[in-house]
């Protein structure tokens, strides 16, 4: 009956700070370019209360204007695209947030898998606030409110979307159709490795990163520091390499350069220096393109103000139709 999507592709992003140039191949980028190929407008929150996990309020909301700067800087073209802040509809996602609760146990909730991670790696039980325990809960009311088909997900994301789906369900079974069972959207996967050769590239291991606000010099000082390859041969921190320096380029030109000094390595020549200038300049002109957008878009708070309005009118309707189905389905029996 009322069950239908009312969004093609949602997507949310934690205001964490700093990001790296991993996170934007890998998790920004693919987004930016399925605004701009397809006619999908995508929407994307920022999710200000899931940062309340752990942070405080006000890094959260610091934190939670930054990332919007950043994403409009890279490319997020807010024409294309409707972004809003997650607590401008908090009222209904966190009702939605206590009625799926009924749906789901403790035992449940404690078995899903990125919040076994998170307690074995950097929270415990016996410290951890509650609302990391509801983590998944708010996930699923995040996404469900909004009725969209598809989500795309990493890998480590993919649990927290199997909550949501069988909430869904659950709710569905109980009461009457009311939410269409959202759909992963596969991300081709990206996994840039850190510059130090080890593992992948992370903002919480900087020495192997670059990160989106580092000035050019003291990148291009990591990327003079960068592990290389012996010639002829092909590693995996050489390709992550070469993936960064072609991604980041702005020419055909530097691109064809740079597929000719690997065509030289793997015949054996000794080009990695020259390889490593290459690199270096790709994501110089990459990081001041972007640190001059970002100044400017930071100068202007009225134009974020009026696309944050814009995206939460958006976001605030699909949740008052999704909470007017929902409520008539649970209490009008
Ligand atoms: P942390 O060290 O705090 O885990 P992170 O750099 O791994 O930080 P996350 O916040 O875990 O970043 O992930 C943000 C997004 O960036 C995710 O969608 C993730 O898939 C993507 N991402 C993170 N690291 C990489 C990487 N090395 N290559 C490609 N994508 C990445
Ligand atoms: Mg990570």
């Amino acid at each position: 009956m009322e069950k239908e999507y009312k969004v093609k592709i949602f997507t949310g992003i934690r205001p964490t700070g700093d990001l790296t140039i991993a996170n934007y191949l890998g998790a920004i980028k693919p987004i930016v370019d399925m605004a701009e190929e397809r006619d999908i407008n995508p929407l994307v929150f920022v999710a200000d209360m899931h940062a309340l996990t752990d942070s405080e309020p006000s890094v959260a909301k610091k934190f939670t204007h930054e990332v919007v700067a950043d994403y409009l800087a890279l490319g997020l073209d807010p024409e294309r695209t409707t972004i809003f802040i997650q607590s401008a509809i908090a009222p209904q996602i966190l009702t939605l947030m206590s009625y799926l609760s009924r749906h789901i146990t403790v035992a449940e909730l404690l078995r899903v898998p990125a919040l076994k991670d998170k307690l074995k790696k950097n929270a415990r039980e016996e410290t951890a606030n509650a609302l990391l325990f509801l983590y998944p809960v708010l996930m699923a009311a995040d996404i469900l409110i909004q009725r969209p088909e598809y989500v795309p997900v990493g890998e480590d994301q993919e649990s927290h979307l199997e909550v949501a789906r069988l909430l869904a369900k659950r709710f569905n079974a109980r009461y009457g159709d009311v939410f269409p069972p959202p759909k992963t959207y596969q991300m081709k996967s990206l996994r840039i490795l850190s510059l130090k050769g080890k593992g992948k590239m992370s903002k919480s291991v900087p020495e192997g990163a670059i990160f989106l606000t580092d000035n050019i010099e003291s990148a291009v000082q990591k990327i003079k520091k960068a592990v290389t390859s012996v010639e002829g041969k092909m590693t995996d921190g050489l390709l992550s390499n070469i993936i960064i320096a072609k991604e980041l380029s702005k020419n055909e030109n530097d691109k064809m350069r740079i597929d000719e000094i690997i065509a030289e390595h793997m015949s054996g020549k000794k080009v990695m220096g020259e390889f490593k200038k290459a690199l270096a300049n790709s994501v110089s002109g990459f990081l001041t393109d972007f640190q001059a957008r970002r100044e400017k878009i930071i100068r202007n708070p009225e134009t974020i103000k009026s696309i944050l309005k814009r995206g939460a009118e958006i976001a605030a309707k699909n949740a008052d139709e999704t909470m007017a189905l929902v409520e008539k389905a649970m209490f009008s029996r």
